[in-house]
C-alpha cells in the first residue's frame, strides 16, 4: 500500500530541528516574562465571521487564504485561524479582560493556517509567536513591543535584520490619503496587477502592499501617507521615533509599509532579514486602535506583532549548529536479571535528577557500547550477569575509559558526588 504523505505546505519538525524551535520559544518566554506578558491560548478554529471582521474581507488572508468549512450541525462557517490577533481580541472581549483594569499584556504561540503557494519560509500550516498590548495609546507601548521583538531576535544571535516603521495615521487621515492614491494610480490602472486594479476602488492602500513587481515599481512614486497625517498622528509618530532612538533601536521610515484596514492605526512596522531571500519578513506588527470595538468590545487602543517561527528557524540553522545533546548516563545490560536491575537503576537515577538512557536492544555488549559512545553520555553503567548476581554495577567514564565497580546501593547513595564528577567531565 502507498504510504500516506503529509499534506502540501505542512511538514514534520523532527529531532535535530526541534531544538531550534525550543531555543526560540525559551528565549522569547524569558524575555516576555521579564516584561510581565502573560501567555494566552485560544482555540485553533473560530467562527469565520471573526476573521472577516477582524482582518478584513479586502485582505489576501480573508479573501483567498482561509481554510473554512461548515460546522456539521450548527449553521455557521468555521475557519482554521490564519493569525492570532483576532482570537486574542475575541478572548479579551468575551472574558472581560478589560474589566481587570489597566493594560493587558498577552502573548501566544501556535500553528496558523493559510492557503498559500508553499515555498521556503512560506507554508500552509506555519507557526507564529506574537504579543498584544491592549489598553494603551501611549507611544511607549508601540516602542515597548518593538523593543521586545528586537531583544528576542538579538538574544537569538540573529544578524542583518532591519526595522522598517511607518505611520498610517487614523481613519480621517487616511480618507484624504485614499483619494490621493486613487488619483495617482488611476492613470496606471491597466498596468497594475489584477488584484490591485480591483483594490483601486475597494481598498487603494493595499496596492502599496502588492507583491507584483510592476505594481511595486509604479507604487514607488505614489504619494507618501506621511504628508496626510493630522496633528495627533504626527505627534504620535514623532514620539515613537524619538523613543526608539532613546533605546538605540535603529529604524528606517518606509512610507509604503501599510495595513489597509480602518481599524489599523498609527504605527506599522516590520523586521526584515537580509539572509532569507524572498520571504524576508520575520516580524510584522502595528497599532490597531479600532479593532476591539470592531469586534464588539469597548473602544480600546492596542498594539502587537507576530513573528514567523519557520523563518526564524531557517535563520538560526544558517547561523550555528546546535551543540549535540549531552546525557549523564547510558545504561547497558545483558541477561534477564541484569536487564531488570538496569531498568530500576535508570529509573532511580532519573528520580535523583540525572539524565539516563537505557539500552533496550538486548544485543551484545559490543553493540551496546558502540551506542553508548554515540549517545553523548558522560558515563556508562554496565550490568552483566556477574554484576547482577552481586547487585553491583560497573561505572565507566567515557572520556578517560576509567572504570570502577560499585554496589548499586552505594551508587545511589553518592548522587551528590556523582553530580560533581559529571559536571567536571562536562567542562
Ligand atoms: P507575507 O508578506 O510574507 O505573506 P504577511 O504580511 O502575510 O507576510 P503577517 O500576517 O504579518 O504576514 O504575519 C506575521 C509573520 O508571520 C510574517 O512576517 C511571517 O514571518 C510569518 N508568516 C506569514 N505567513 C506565513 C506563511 N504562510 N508561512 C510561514 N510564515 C508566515
Ligand atoms: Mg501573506
Amino acid at each position: 500500500m502507498d504510504a500516506i504523505q503529509a499534506l502540501r505546505g505542512t511538514r514534520d519538525i523532527l529531532p535535530g530541528e526541534i531544538e531550534y524551535w525550543q531555543k526560540i520559544e525559551e528565549c522569547a518566554r524569558n524575555i516576555l516574562n521579564r516584561a510581565n506578558y502573560q501567555e494566552i491560548r485560544t482555540p485553533i478554529f473560530e467562527q469565520t465571521e471573526l476573521f472577516k471582521r477582524g482582518i478584513g474581507e479586502a485582505t489576501d488572508v480573508v479573501g483567498k487564504e482561509m481554510y473554512s468549512f461548515n460546522s456539521r450541525s450548527e449553521n455557521y462557517s468555521i475557519t482554521l485561524r490564519p493569525e492570532g490577533t483576532a482570537g486574542v481580541v475575541r478572548a479579551y472581549i468575551q472574558n472581560s479582560l478589560q474589566a481587570q483594569g489597566g493594560v493587558q499584556r498577552l502573548w501566544y504561540t501556535g500553528a496558523m493556517f493559510r492557503y498559500e503557494r508553499p515555498q521556503a519560509g512560506r507554508q500552509r500550516q506555519f507557526h507564529q509567536l506574537g504579543l498584544e498590548v491592549l489598553g494603551s495609546a501611549d507611544p511607549r507601548a508601540d516602542v515597548e513591543v518593538i523593543a521586545i521583538a528586537t531583544d528576542i531576535l538579538q538574544t537569538l544571535g540573529l544578524k542583518n535584520l532591519h526595522l522598517d516603521i511607518n505611520s498610517i495615521g487614523n481613519t480621517e487621515d487616511r480618507q484624504n490619503y485614499r483619494q490621493a492614491l486613487v488619483d495617482y494610480f488611476t492613470p496606471y490602472k491597466d498596468e497594475l496587477d489584477a488584484d490591485s486594479q480591483e483594490r483601486l476602488t475597494r481598498n487603494p492602500l493595499r496596492i502599496l502592499d502588492s507583491k507584483d513587481k510592476r505594481t511595486q515599481a509604479i507604487a514607488q512614486d505614489a504619494p507618501s501617507i506621511l504628508k496626510y497625517l493630522g496633528a495627533y498622528s504626527q505627534q504620535h509618530f514623532k514620539q515613537v521615533q524619538e523613543l526608539l532612538t532613546s533605546l538605540d533601536i535603529a529604524y528606517k521610515i518606509n512610507p509604503r509599509l501599510v495595513r489597509g484596514l480602518d481599524y489599523y492605526t498609527h504605527t506599522a512596522f516590520e523586521i526584515i532579514s537580509d539572509d532569507l531571500g524572498a520571504q524576508a519578513t520575520v516580524c510584522g506588527g502595528g497599532r490597531y486602535d479600532g479593532l476591539v470595538s470592531q469586534l464588539g468590545g469597548a473602544e480600546t487602543s492596542a498594539v502587537g506583532w507576530a513573528m514567523g517561527l519557520e523563518r526564524l528557524t531557517i535563520l538560526l540553522q544558517q547561523l550555528s549548529p546546535l551543540p549535540a545533546p549531552v546525557i549523564d548516563f547510558y545504561v547497558v545490560s545483558k541477561g534477564d536479571e541484569a536487564e531488570s536491575q538496569a531498568l530500576k537503576i535508570a529509573q532511580k537515577l532519573r528520580q535523583s535528577g540525572f539524565s539516563v538512557e537505557l539500552d533496550l536492544s538486548g544485543s551484545g555488549f559490543k553493540k551496546q557500547f558502540a551506542r553508548a559512545d554515540r549517545s553523548g553520555a558522560i558515563a556508562c553503567l554496565i550490568i552483566g550477569e556477574e554484576e547482577a548476581a552481586t547487585s553491583s554495577v560497573k561505572l565507566k567514564w567515557m572520556a578517560s575509559k576509567e572504570q570502577t565497580a560499585i554496589s548499586q546501593t552505594d551508587l545511589l547513595a553518592i548522587t551528590n558526588d556523582l553530580r560533581q564528577q559529571i559536571d567536571s567531565h562536562r567542562t
